[in-house]
């Protein structure tokens, strides 16, 4: 289980790298304190207006609606399309009730739980190798399976666009709706023009470790002036226009702190700077790791440019060393000239800096074992999902689960400390 390479000589960094923190600025603290001194310690406030503007300004659409955070974003986005498709609920129902939805398989669990919130079954979809995310032959393949489906939710992981064309070309020829989830990917560019513009619903978030935050917060983004309304309405309670609480609807408190929305405002002058330097470390890693059996997270150079908000790479098949991952531990043994992202993830902490695994995919967890799965060959239930160590994954998925890793992608890291995890990758290999 331990490794057994020889890490001799690599100083652990005296201050922890991190995978991807926050980077402040000044100004941050600026807008907070602004906020406290004219006493808008509330949910309304210039702070929230401004970003409000400056975000629908910076990714080009009408409305950006600002939230609690980016999973609020995608709960009231999934809320209104289910209300569009199925009508409204019941208080005591999801607005989905029952019906089934496509998601992407290969995200954060954000992406897809707000499904369940509306009471809805998440359907997923294998992902691709050229950006890592929804496979629109998969995505045909399971409209072929599920023709009553109108709906579907995907991702741009790790700050990579996505197949976007194409998979609004299978949603448009089957009239299904499309939620975008831009929580990654704020700032990347489909053909121009900026992700989170492209669903019928989009949200972003300004969680702690993405590309600019406000430590939470989140943002719901449309160019339908009564969607926007809806969900400001909404994440406030549902109040209706009436001198006391009049509740038509069922409500939440989602809306974002005008505290957190003076960071925020602090923030996006910097998301430019932000997506240069995250792209110089992804260059570097690229460089620096180019004498390996490796490669990185790859994206569509022609028709994208991605925000490279996390540095990721995949081994070689022939240079994994062999690596079972139960439902809590991996295990690993440890083999001259190959590896696995177990044994890199654990050097890596040995030297006090902080890799991840890929995430894991959402058809291979426990809490959606029972929801379908569709692969480009396919319905994906029924093979088995485990990764045979000698042979091929069942799928995408799986397959860049066991085989990658997020990297160490923290702005504020030195060239000096990039070089010594790049160091340390490679003894992993010898
Ligand atoms: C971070 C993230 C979210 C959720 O955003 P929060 O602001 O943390 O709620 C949703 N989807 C993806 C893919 C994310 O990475």
């Amino acid at each position: 289980m331990l490794s057994t390479k020889d890490f001799s000589g690599i100083e652990p960094f005296e201050k922890k790298v991190w995978l991807s923190s926050p980077t402040m600025h000044g100004d941050e603290l600026r807008y907070m304190k602004e906020a406290y001194e004219t006493n808008w310690m509330s949910t309304v406030g210039a702070n929230i207006n401004e970003a409000e503007k400056q975000i629908a300004q910076k990714v080009g659409c009408r409305y950006a609606v600002a939230l609690s955070a980016g999973t609020a974003a995608l709960h009231l986005a999934t809320k209104l399309a289910g209300e569009r498709l199925y009508g409204m609920a019941r208080p005591s129902e999801g607005t989905l009730r029952g019906h089934k939805v496509f998601c992407s398989d290969m995200t954060f669990d954000a992406t897809v739980n707000p499904v369940a919130y509306e009471d809805g079954e998440a359907v997923f979809i294998d992902t691709e190798r050229d950006t890592w995310n929804m496979d629109p032959a998969a995505l045909e393949k399971a409209f072929a399976l599920y023709p009553d489906v109108r709906l579907l939710v995907t991702a741009h992981l790790y700050g990579t666009p996505g197949k976007i064309d194409e998979i609004r070309a299978v949603a448009k020829a089957h009239d299904a709706l499309i939620i975008e989830d831009a929580a990654e990917s704020l700032g990347a560019l489909y053909k121009g023009r900026q992700t989170g513009t492209f669903g019928d619903y989009n949200a972003i978030s300004f969680n702690g470790n993405k590309i600019i935050t406000g430590s939470s917060g989140g943002m719901f983004l449309t160019d339908s002036r009564e969607d926007a309304d809806k969900v400001r309405k909404w994440s406030t309670q549902s109040r209706e226009a009436a001198p006391w609480y009049q509740h038509e609807e069922i409500g939440y408190n989602y809306r974002m702190s005008n505290v957190i929305a003076g960071v925020i405002r602090g923030q996006i002058p910097y998301l430019d700077e932000h997506i240069a330097q995250k792209k110089a470390i992804y260059e570097r890693y690229r460089e620096g790791l180019s004498d390996l059996p490796v490669t990185m997270n790859p994206y569509d150079a022609d028709n994208s440019e991605p925000n490279f908000w996390l540095s990721c790479l995949l081994i070689d098949p022939s240079a994994m060393c062999r690596q079972v991952r139960g439902e809590k531990q991996p295990l690993f043994i440890s083999e001259p000239g190959k590896t696995c992202p177990s044994e890199i993830l654990e050097a890596i902490g040995s030297i006090n800096a902080e890799g991840r695994p890929i995430w894991k995919p959402m058809h291979l967890q426990p809490i959606y074992r029972m929801n379908g799965f569709v692969t480009a060959k396919g319905n994906g239930r029924g093979q088995s999902n485990a990764y045979i160590d000698e042979g091929e994954a069942q799928d995408t998925g799986a397959d860049i689960f066991a085989r990658g890793l997020c990297l160490p992608s923290d702005n504020k890291m030195t060239e000096e400390q990039q070089d010594r995890i790049i160091e340390v990758i490679h003894r992993c290999f010898a």
